[in-house]
This record gives C-alpha cells, structure tokens and sequence, in this order.
C-alpha cells in the first residue's frame, strides 16, 4: 500500500533528515526546486548550515557502533525491506521524479527498478564477499583469517539526472557492510530522494543510519571535511568531480567520483540497421540526453553513412515531446532553463564550428506547457572530432554524425577522447567486435546494444576523465566502506 499521499502540486519547503527527525533548516538560503516541464516552483529547497551538517556528522557517528555491532542478518533484513516498501511506491515516487527531473514517468519508473536491483545486490554481497577469508596451516600450527569492518561514516553526493538511483548505487552497499551514511542529493532535482528516503524509513531502521542534508558546494565540503567522515562517494561532472577529489584528498579521505561522459556509438557497414536505429533512439534521447551513458557521438564507418544518416533523422525527427506524467509522452524538458541554455549555445557553436545542423529541436513546441525547458533531437552532421561539440559533454538531446574510414580510425578517435566512460558497436563481425572491445579505452562496452548500464552486481566502470579513484560503484565499493584486519593464530 502506498505510504505517500497523491502527488502534489507544492512539496512546501524541504527538510534536513538528521537522527531519524525531519527537521526545518535554520538557514536563510532557501531556493525554488522547479517542474522544469511547467517552468513552476513545486517546492523550496534550503542549503543546510554548518552547524546541521555538523549535527548530521555526529548522528551517523552515534549510529554506527549500534549499527555496525547488529548481528549481520539483522542488519540485512532492514535493507531487504527497502525493497518491498519501495516496490509498493514506485508510482508516486516515479511521478515525484518526472516533476522535479522532467524524465518521462517509463523513464522514472525504470530509474527505480534499477535503484531496487542495488538493494537487492547488496543484501547478497553483505552474506557472501563481506563475509572473510580464512587459510588453515599458513605455516606450522599457523592459521590466518582476513575479515573486513566497517569504516564508519560516509558522505554521498549525488547528480540531478538520477536523483534517486546515483546515491543507492552506494547507500545500500554502505548500510549492509555496516556503515551510516549522510546524503547530500543536487540542489537541482532534490525531491526525489527525500520521498525516496521517508519511504524507506518505514522499514525502521534505526534512528542516525541514514542522514541527509540539502545544499550546493559548501554543503559539500563541510561534508567531506568533517573530521569523523571517512570518505566520499560522488557522481557528477567531471569539472565538479576532479575538485571534489582533490579536496577529499587533501582531507586525507577515501573517495569514489563518477564523473562525465562524451559517448561514441560505432556502426559498420555490416550492421543490422533496423535492430541498430531501435536501440539508437533510447541511447541518445532517452532521459532527453542527459545521462552519463548517453551516446553522444555516433560514428558512421565505411559505407554505411547515408544510410545510417538518413534513417537516424528520420526516427529521430518522431519523439513526442510533453510533460513525463503523460504516458504519451516520448521525451521531456531538460532539467534547468540554464541546461536549456548551455545546449543551445553548444548547437550555436556547432554551426559556428562548421558542422551541419540537419535536424534542429530549438524550435520544439509543447502547445500545453509553452514555458517548458524542452528541446527536441538535435542532429549534427559533418563533425570531426576536433571541435567541442565533438569533445565536451553537451547533456542534453544533441548527436553528432562523424565519419570514420575503417574501424582502425574510429577505435582512435574514442581512445583520443578525454573520456572514457562508454563505447559500443553494431556489426554482425564477431572479429570486428572482438577487436573493438579489447582496443578500445572505455569502462563499459556494448556489442549490438545501445551505450549499455552495467547491473549492480557488476562495477559501474568508467575510465579516464569520467571516473577519480580506483574502486566503482554498485558492488565494487565493499572494499571501499570497509578496512582489512587479518589475523594470524597459533594456539
Ligand atoms: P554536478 O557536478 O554539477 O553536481 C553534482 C553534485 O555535486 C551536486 O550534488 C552538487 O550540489 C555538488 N557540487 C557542485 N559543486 C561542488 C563542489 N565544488 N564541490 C562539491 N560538491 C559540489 O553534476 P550534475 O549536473 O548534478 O550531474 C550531471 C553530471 O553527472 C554529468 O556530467 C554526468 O555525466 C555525470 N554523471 C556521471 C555518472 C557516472 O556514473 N559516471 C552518473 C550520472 C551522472
């Protein structure tokens, strides 16, 4: 049954979650959170103050040795009710985040699927990898065990474009090993997950487990550098992320950040094109091209161009674009009017760069919601891959068409690129597949797939400039909540 009352029209002002309380901010920076569909505040978000971090610091801390000292399958069966509590709220929780994020309510849907799949996958690591190592007889009469503990606190810093989903790809990992954690969602898109958090307390857990604190920069750093916070674990930009690393370094602080994207898809000649245009559509304006794992630059290799070309406009040129709570709708706004901007000076700077624009969303109307941030598919052709739109991440619902001679070249251009989050090809070769995936510099691959999501019992990749540190996310971070003891016995 659905513990949310009806989607609102207003969320009022948030509030601080700080040792199981929903408390009121004293700050006196409080900002509208927009319907980027509508162009209308739905709630106001304020920016905690160092004294509510502070306070939510100290919370988690008081929580963990409780929290931690939970016999394990105690511990676990919270986290296994997260759930069942928020299977029965997908809706309104969906529909909370197409309002705050414009995604189209399938696409909010799925958002939470995935943030499940991390429960789920956590609860199972908690019983199998945090569960030791041990050697008999290591040398005569000597036995040796490793075991992992719990490190303690852990601040989450999370994107606008999964709201929800970015910060569970760690909260439910840190919870099972025995962790507390304070969250901090982006100021932009902060709903979703303060309604994802008041459902999962009705599982009860305990009281300081889960903390969460709004805000921008300087929540964040007053985060991180709290003396009791152990590490960092961010997903955001890569301008953004590369500082947040240095600054938890500079604290002497574990971090994870996963950071920006710019996505090369690669078609051959060979490639099944009906199959390829179907999976191309979800790839580069699904979320209206604002995900890490959009494909951004399409590459035609060989022959295969004006074919490619004038199919992926002509599917492209379809999308219905609207407000997500309609199910009719194919596309929503982008999330700010100040994306809507950036994009729009990216297609100015294409052109002015020389590319063609063959398809152009800038003249997208939505008759009902005419102050929306929309922009429809944007199609640039003639791109190589020195200019910007070619190299930066534009986020939002803009392709670039380049032309590569064999896959040798276009294998070069995505390990020139700075990023390396990921790649894909269609081909029916299994050798130019082959070939592609061992060659190519990128953390997640797909062979006749749109840019793929890893599952969450895998590590979410990412390589070069898309990724600081050494552990992922999703499962990978059971050694990151955790330290090492072993311990050597002879009796
Ligand atoms: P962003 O970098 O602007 O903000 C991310 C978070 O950092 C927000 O919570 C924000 O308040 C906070 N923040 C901003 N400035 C900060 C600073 N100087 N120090 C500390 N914290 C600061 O990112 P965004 O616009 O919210 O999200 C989109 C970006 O996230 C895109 O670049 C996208 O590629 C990336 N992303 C990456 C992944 C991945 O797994 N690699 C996944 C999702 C999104």
């Amino acid at each position: 049954m659905s513990v949310l009352a009806e989607v609102q029209r207003d969320y009022g002002t948030l509030k601080l979650l700080i040792e199981g309380e929903w408390a009121d901010s004293n700050t006196s920076r409080i900002e509208p959170v927009m319907n980027p569909a509508k162009d209308e505040a739905i709630a106001r978000v304020p920016y905690a103050v160092k004294e509510e971090v502070d306070r939510a610091v100290e919370a988690a801390q008081n929580a963990f040795d409780r929290w931690k000292n939970l016999p394990v399958p105690t511990r676990i069966q919270y986290i296994y009710r997260f759930k069942s509590v928020i299977e029965d709220n997908v809706e309104d929780l969906a529909r909370i985040t197409t309002q705050n994020h414009g995604k189209i309510i399938d696409e909010s849907r799925g958002e939470m699927r995935r943030l499940v799949e991390n429960v789920e996958t956590a609860c199972a690591i908690a019983y199998t990898m945090a569960k030791g190592e041990h050697m008999d007889q290591i040398a005569a009469g000597i036995d040796t065990t490793l075991i992992r503990e719990p490190l303690g606190v852990f601040a989450i810093i999370g994107p606008f474009n999964f709201p929800s989903m970015a910060p569970f790809w760690f909260i439910p990992y840190a919870l099972a090993l025995g962790c507390t954690v304070v969250v901090k969602p982006s100021e932009v898109c902060p709903l979703p997950l303060q309604w994802t958090l008041k459902v999962v307390e009705k599982v009860g857990i305990p009281p300081g487990v889960i903390n969460l604190v709004h805000g921008n920069r300087e929540v964040s750093e007053a985060l991180i550098s709290h003396p009791d916070i152990k590490g960092v674990a961010f997903v955001g930009s890569t301008a953004v992320g590369r500082e947040v690393y240095k600054f938890a370094g500079a604290h002497g602080k574990r971090a994870i950040v996963q950071a920006g994207a710019k996505n090369f898809v690669v078609v051959m000649p060979d490639a099944d094109l009906d199959m390829c245009i179907r999976a191309l559509m979800p790839s580069f304006f699904g979320n209206t091209g604002q995900r890490c794992l959009s494909g951004a630059n399409l590459v035609a290799v060989g022959e295969v161009y004006e074919e490619l070309k004038t199919k992926f406009v002509q599917a492209s040129s379809k999308f219905r674009l609207g407000y997500g709570l309609d199910e009719r709708v194919e596309m929503g706004p982008v999330v700010t009017r100040k994306s809507r901007e950036r994009i729009f000076d990216y297609i100015e700077k294409g052109t002015r760069e020389g590319a063609k624009l063959i398809l152009d969303g800038r003249n997208a109307k939505v008759e009902d919601y005419p102050n929306g941030y929309f922009i429809g598919a944007t199609i640039f052709d003639n791109v190589t891959t020195d200019m910007k739109i070619a190299n930066e991440e534009i986020f939002g619902p803009v392709a670039s068409i380049v032309k590569a001679e064999k896959l040798d070249e276009a294998v070069e251009m995505i390990n020139r690129s700075r990023y390396g989050n990921a790649t894909c090809i269609f081909t029916s070769s299994g050798r130019a597949a082959r070939e592609f995936r061992t060659r190519v510099k990128a953390g997640n691959i797909g062979i006749n797939l749109g840019i793929p999501a890893p599952m969450a019992f895998f590590p979410f990749g990412g390589w070069k400039d898309s990724f600081f540190g050494v552990l992922h996310g999703q499962m990978d971070c059971v050694d990151f909540f955790t330290d090492k003891k072993i311990i050597m016995s002879r009796w």
